[in-house]
């Protein structure tokens, strides 16, 4: 399959392009490099992908670049690029959102309409279902978000239904569920907790750590969007984790005994912050054979194992001390 990955050079889009590269595919990213968190860390993700076989690189904008050629040679596409983070997305910096998540996903799905790709993954969010009337969450519950950034992922979510039903372009939106893994964007709370862990520094904690997620991890997220991307299946399904929440504070637990005690800094909930998540992954599970894999303490294992490699790697690339000299 040739695919083109918006949002390459990010967290999830980078983990994606390992893996289609691993199952065969040729794969084309398109990445702005936008500063929501600092860009050296996604030339940093993109290091890896860059020089390999198979793997060309788009540096650009989906709001300025010509997207129909870019279409014409792609099969698949996975488009990811989009500003993410529930805090960021009140008052001003609302804008960003919308031509993020929203103008950017129907600037791509317009020029979809002259060269249909044979699918459009598009990562949604279970942002979209803010607090929930039950638990866990089914794709027939009503969404209603509790931040701007959820309003603007159903928005975009809402395109690709209306391109599929009046287009025909055959989309499926997949609602990720806290992706979680090595590289993780330095906004997501396991990116702070586990180096906090290694250097004693505090980890904020909001509320009181009973707030519980679905969390996913990073390579159950990219299986699942190649997958569905494979089949014949078209719509929207939620991709969570092992279908049983787990709450900060275990995650706490777990963190310490993995790596060393994490020193907690209280403080208060923030806006925009459901109280849980919970999956339910059945339509999945029917329609692309999801079946999530990597347990909570196996992830949060490799993330551990990921920062102390970085740490040495770091160690190692400081100059010696040099020797005081006498007198
Ligand atoms: P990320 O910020 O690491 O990656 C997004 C990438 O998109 C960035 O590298 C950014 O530079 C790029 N980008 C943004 N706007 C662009 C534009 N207009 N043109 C080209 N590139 C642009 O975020 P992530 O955590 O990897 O998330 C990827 C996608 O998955 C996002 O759409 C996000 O909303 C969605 N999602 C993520 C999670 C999660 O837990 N990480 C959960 C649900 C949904």
């Amino acid at each position: 399959m040739r695919a083109l990955v918006t949002g390459a050079a990010g967290f999830i889009g980078s983990h994606l392009c390992e893996h289609l590269l691993a199952g065969g595919d040729s794969v084309v990213g398109v990445d702005a490099m936008t500063d929501y968190y600092d860009p050296l860390r996604k030339e940093r993700n993109l290091a890896g992908l860059l020089g390999r076989e198979r793997f060309g690189f788009v540096r650009g904008d989906l709001l300025e670049l010509p997207l129909e050629p870019l279409l014409a040679e792609a099969e698949v596409v996975y488009h990811l690029a989009g500003q993410p983070g529930v805090r960021g997305s009140w008052g001003e910096q609302f804008a960003v959102y919308l031509e993020r998540n929203v103008q950017a996903t129907q600037c791509l799905l317009e020029a979809a309409r002259t060269a249909p790709p044979r699918r459009f993954v598009y990562a949604s969010s279970s942002s979209v279902y803010g607090d929930a009337e039950s638990y866990p969450v089914t794709e027939t519950l009503r969404p209603r978000p509790l931040s701007p950034y959820g309003v603007t992922k159903l928005a975009a979510e809402h395109l690709c239904e209306l391109y599929r039903t009046c287009h025909g372009i055959p989309t499926v939106s997949l609602r990720l569920f806290s992706v979680y893994g090595p590289r993780q964007r330095p906004d997501m709370a396991f990116a702070r907790l586990v180096p906090a862990a290694f250097s004693g520094e505090p980890f904020p904690l909001h509320g009181d750590g009973e707030q519980t997620r679905d969390f996913t991890y990073v390579r159950d997220v990219v299986t699942a969007m190649r997958r569905a991307a494979l089949c014949d299946w078209t719509g929207v399904a939620n991709v969570g984790g092992s279908g049983r929440a787990v709450s900060m504070n275990q995650v706490i637990a777990i963190v310490s005994e993995l790596a060393a005690p994490v020193r907690l800094l209280r403080t208060p909930e923030q806006d925009g912050d459901v109280r849980h998540t919970s999956a339910d992954t059945s339509v999945a599970r029917r329609a692309f054979g999801y079946r999530p894999t990597v347990g909570i303490r196996e992830g949060l294992a490799a993330m551990v194992r990921a920062e102390r490699e970085e740490r040495w790697a770091r160690a190692r690339a400081e100059p010696a001390p040099r020797a005081a000299v006498p007198g």
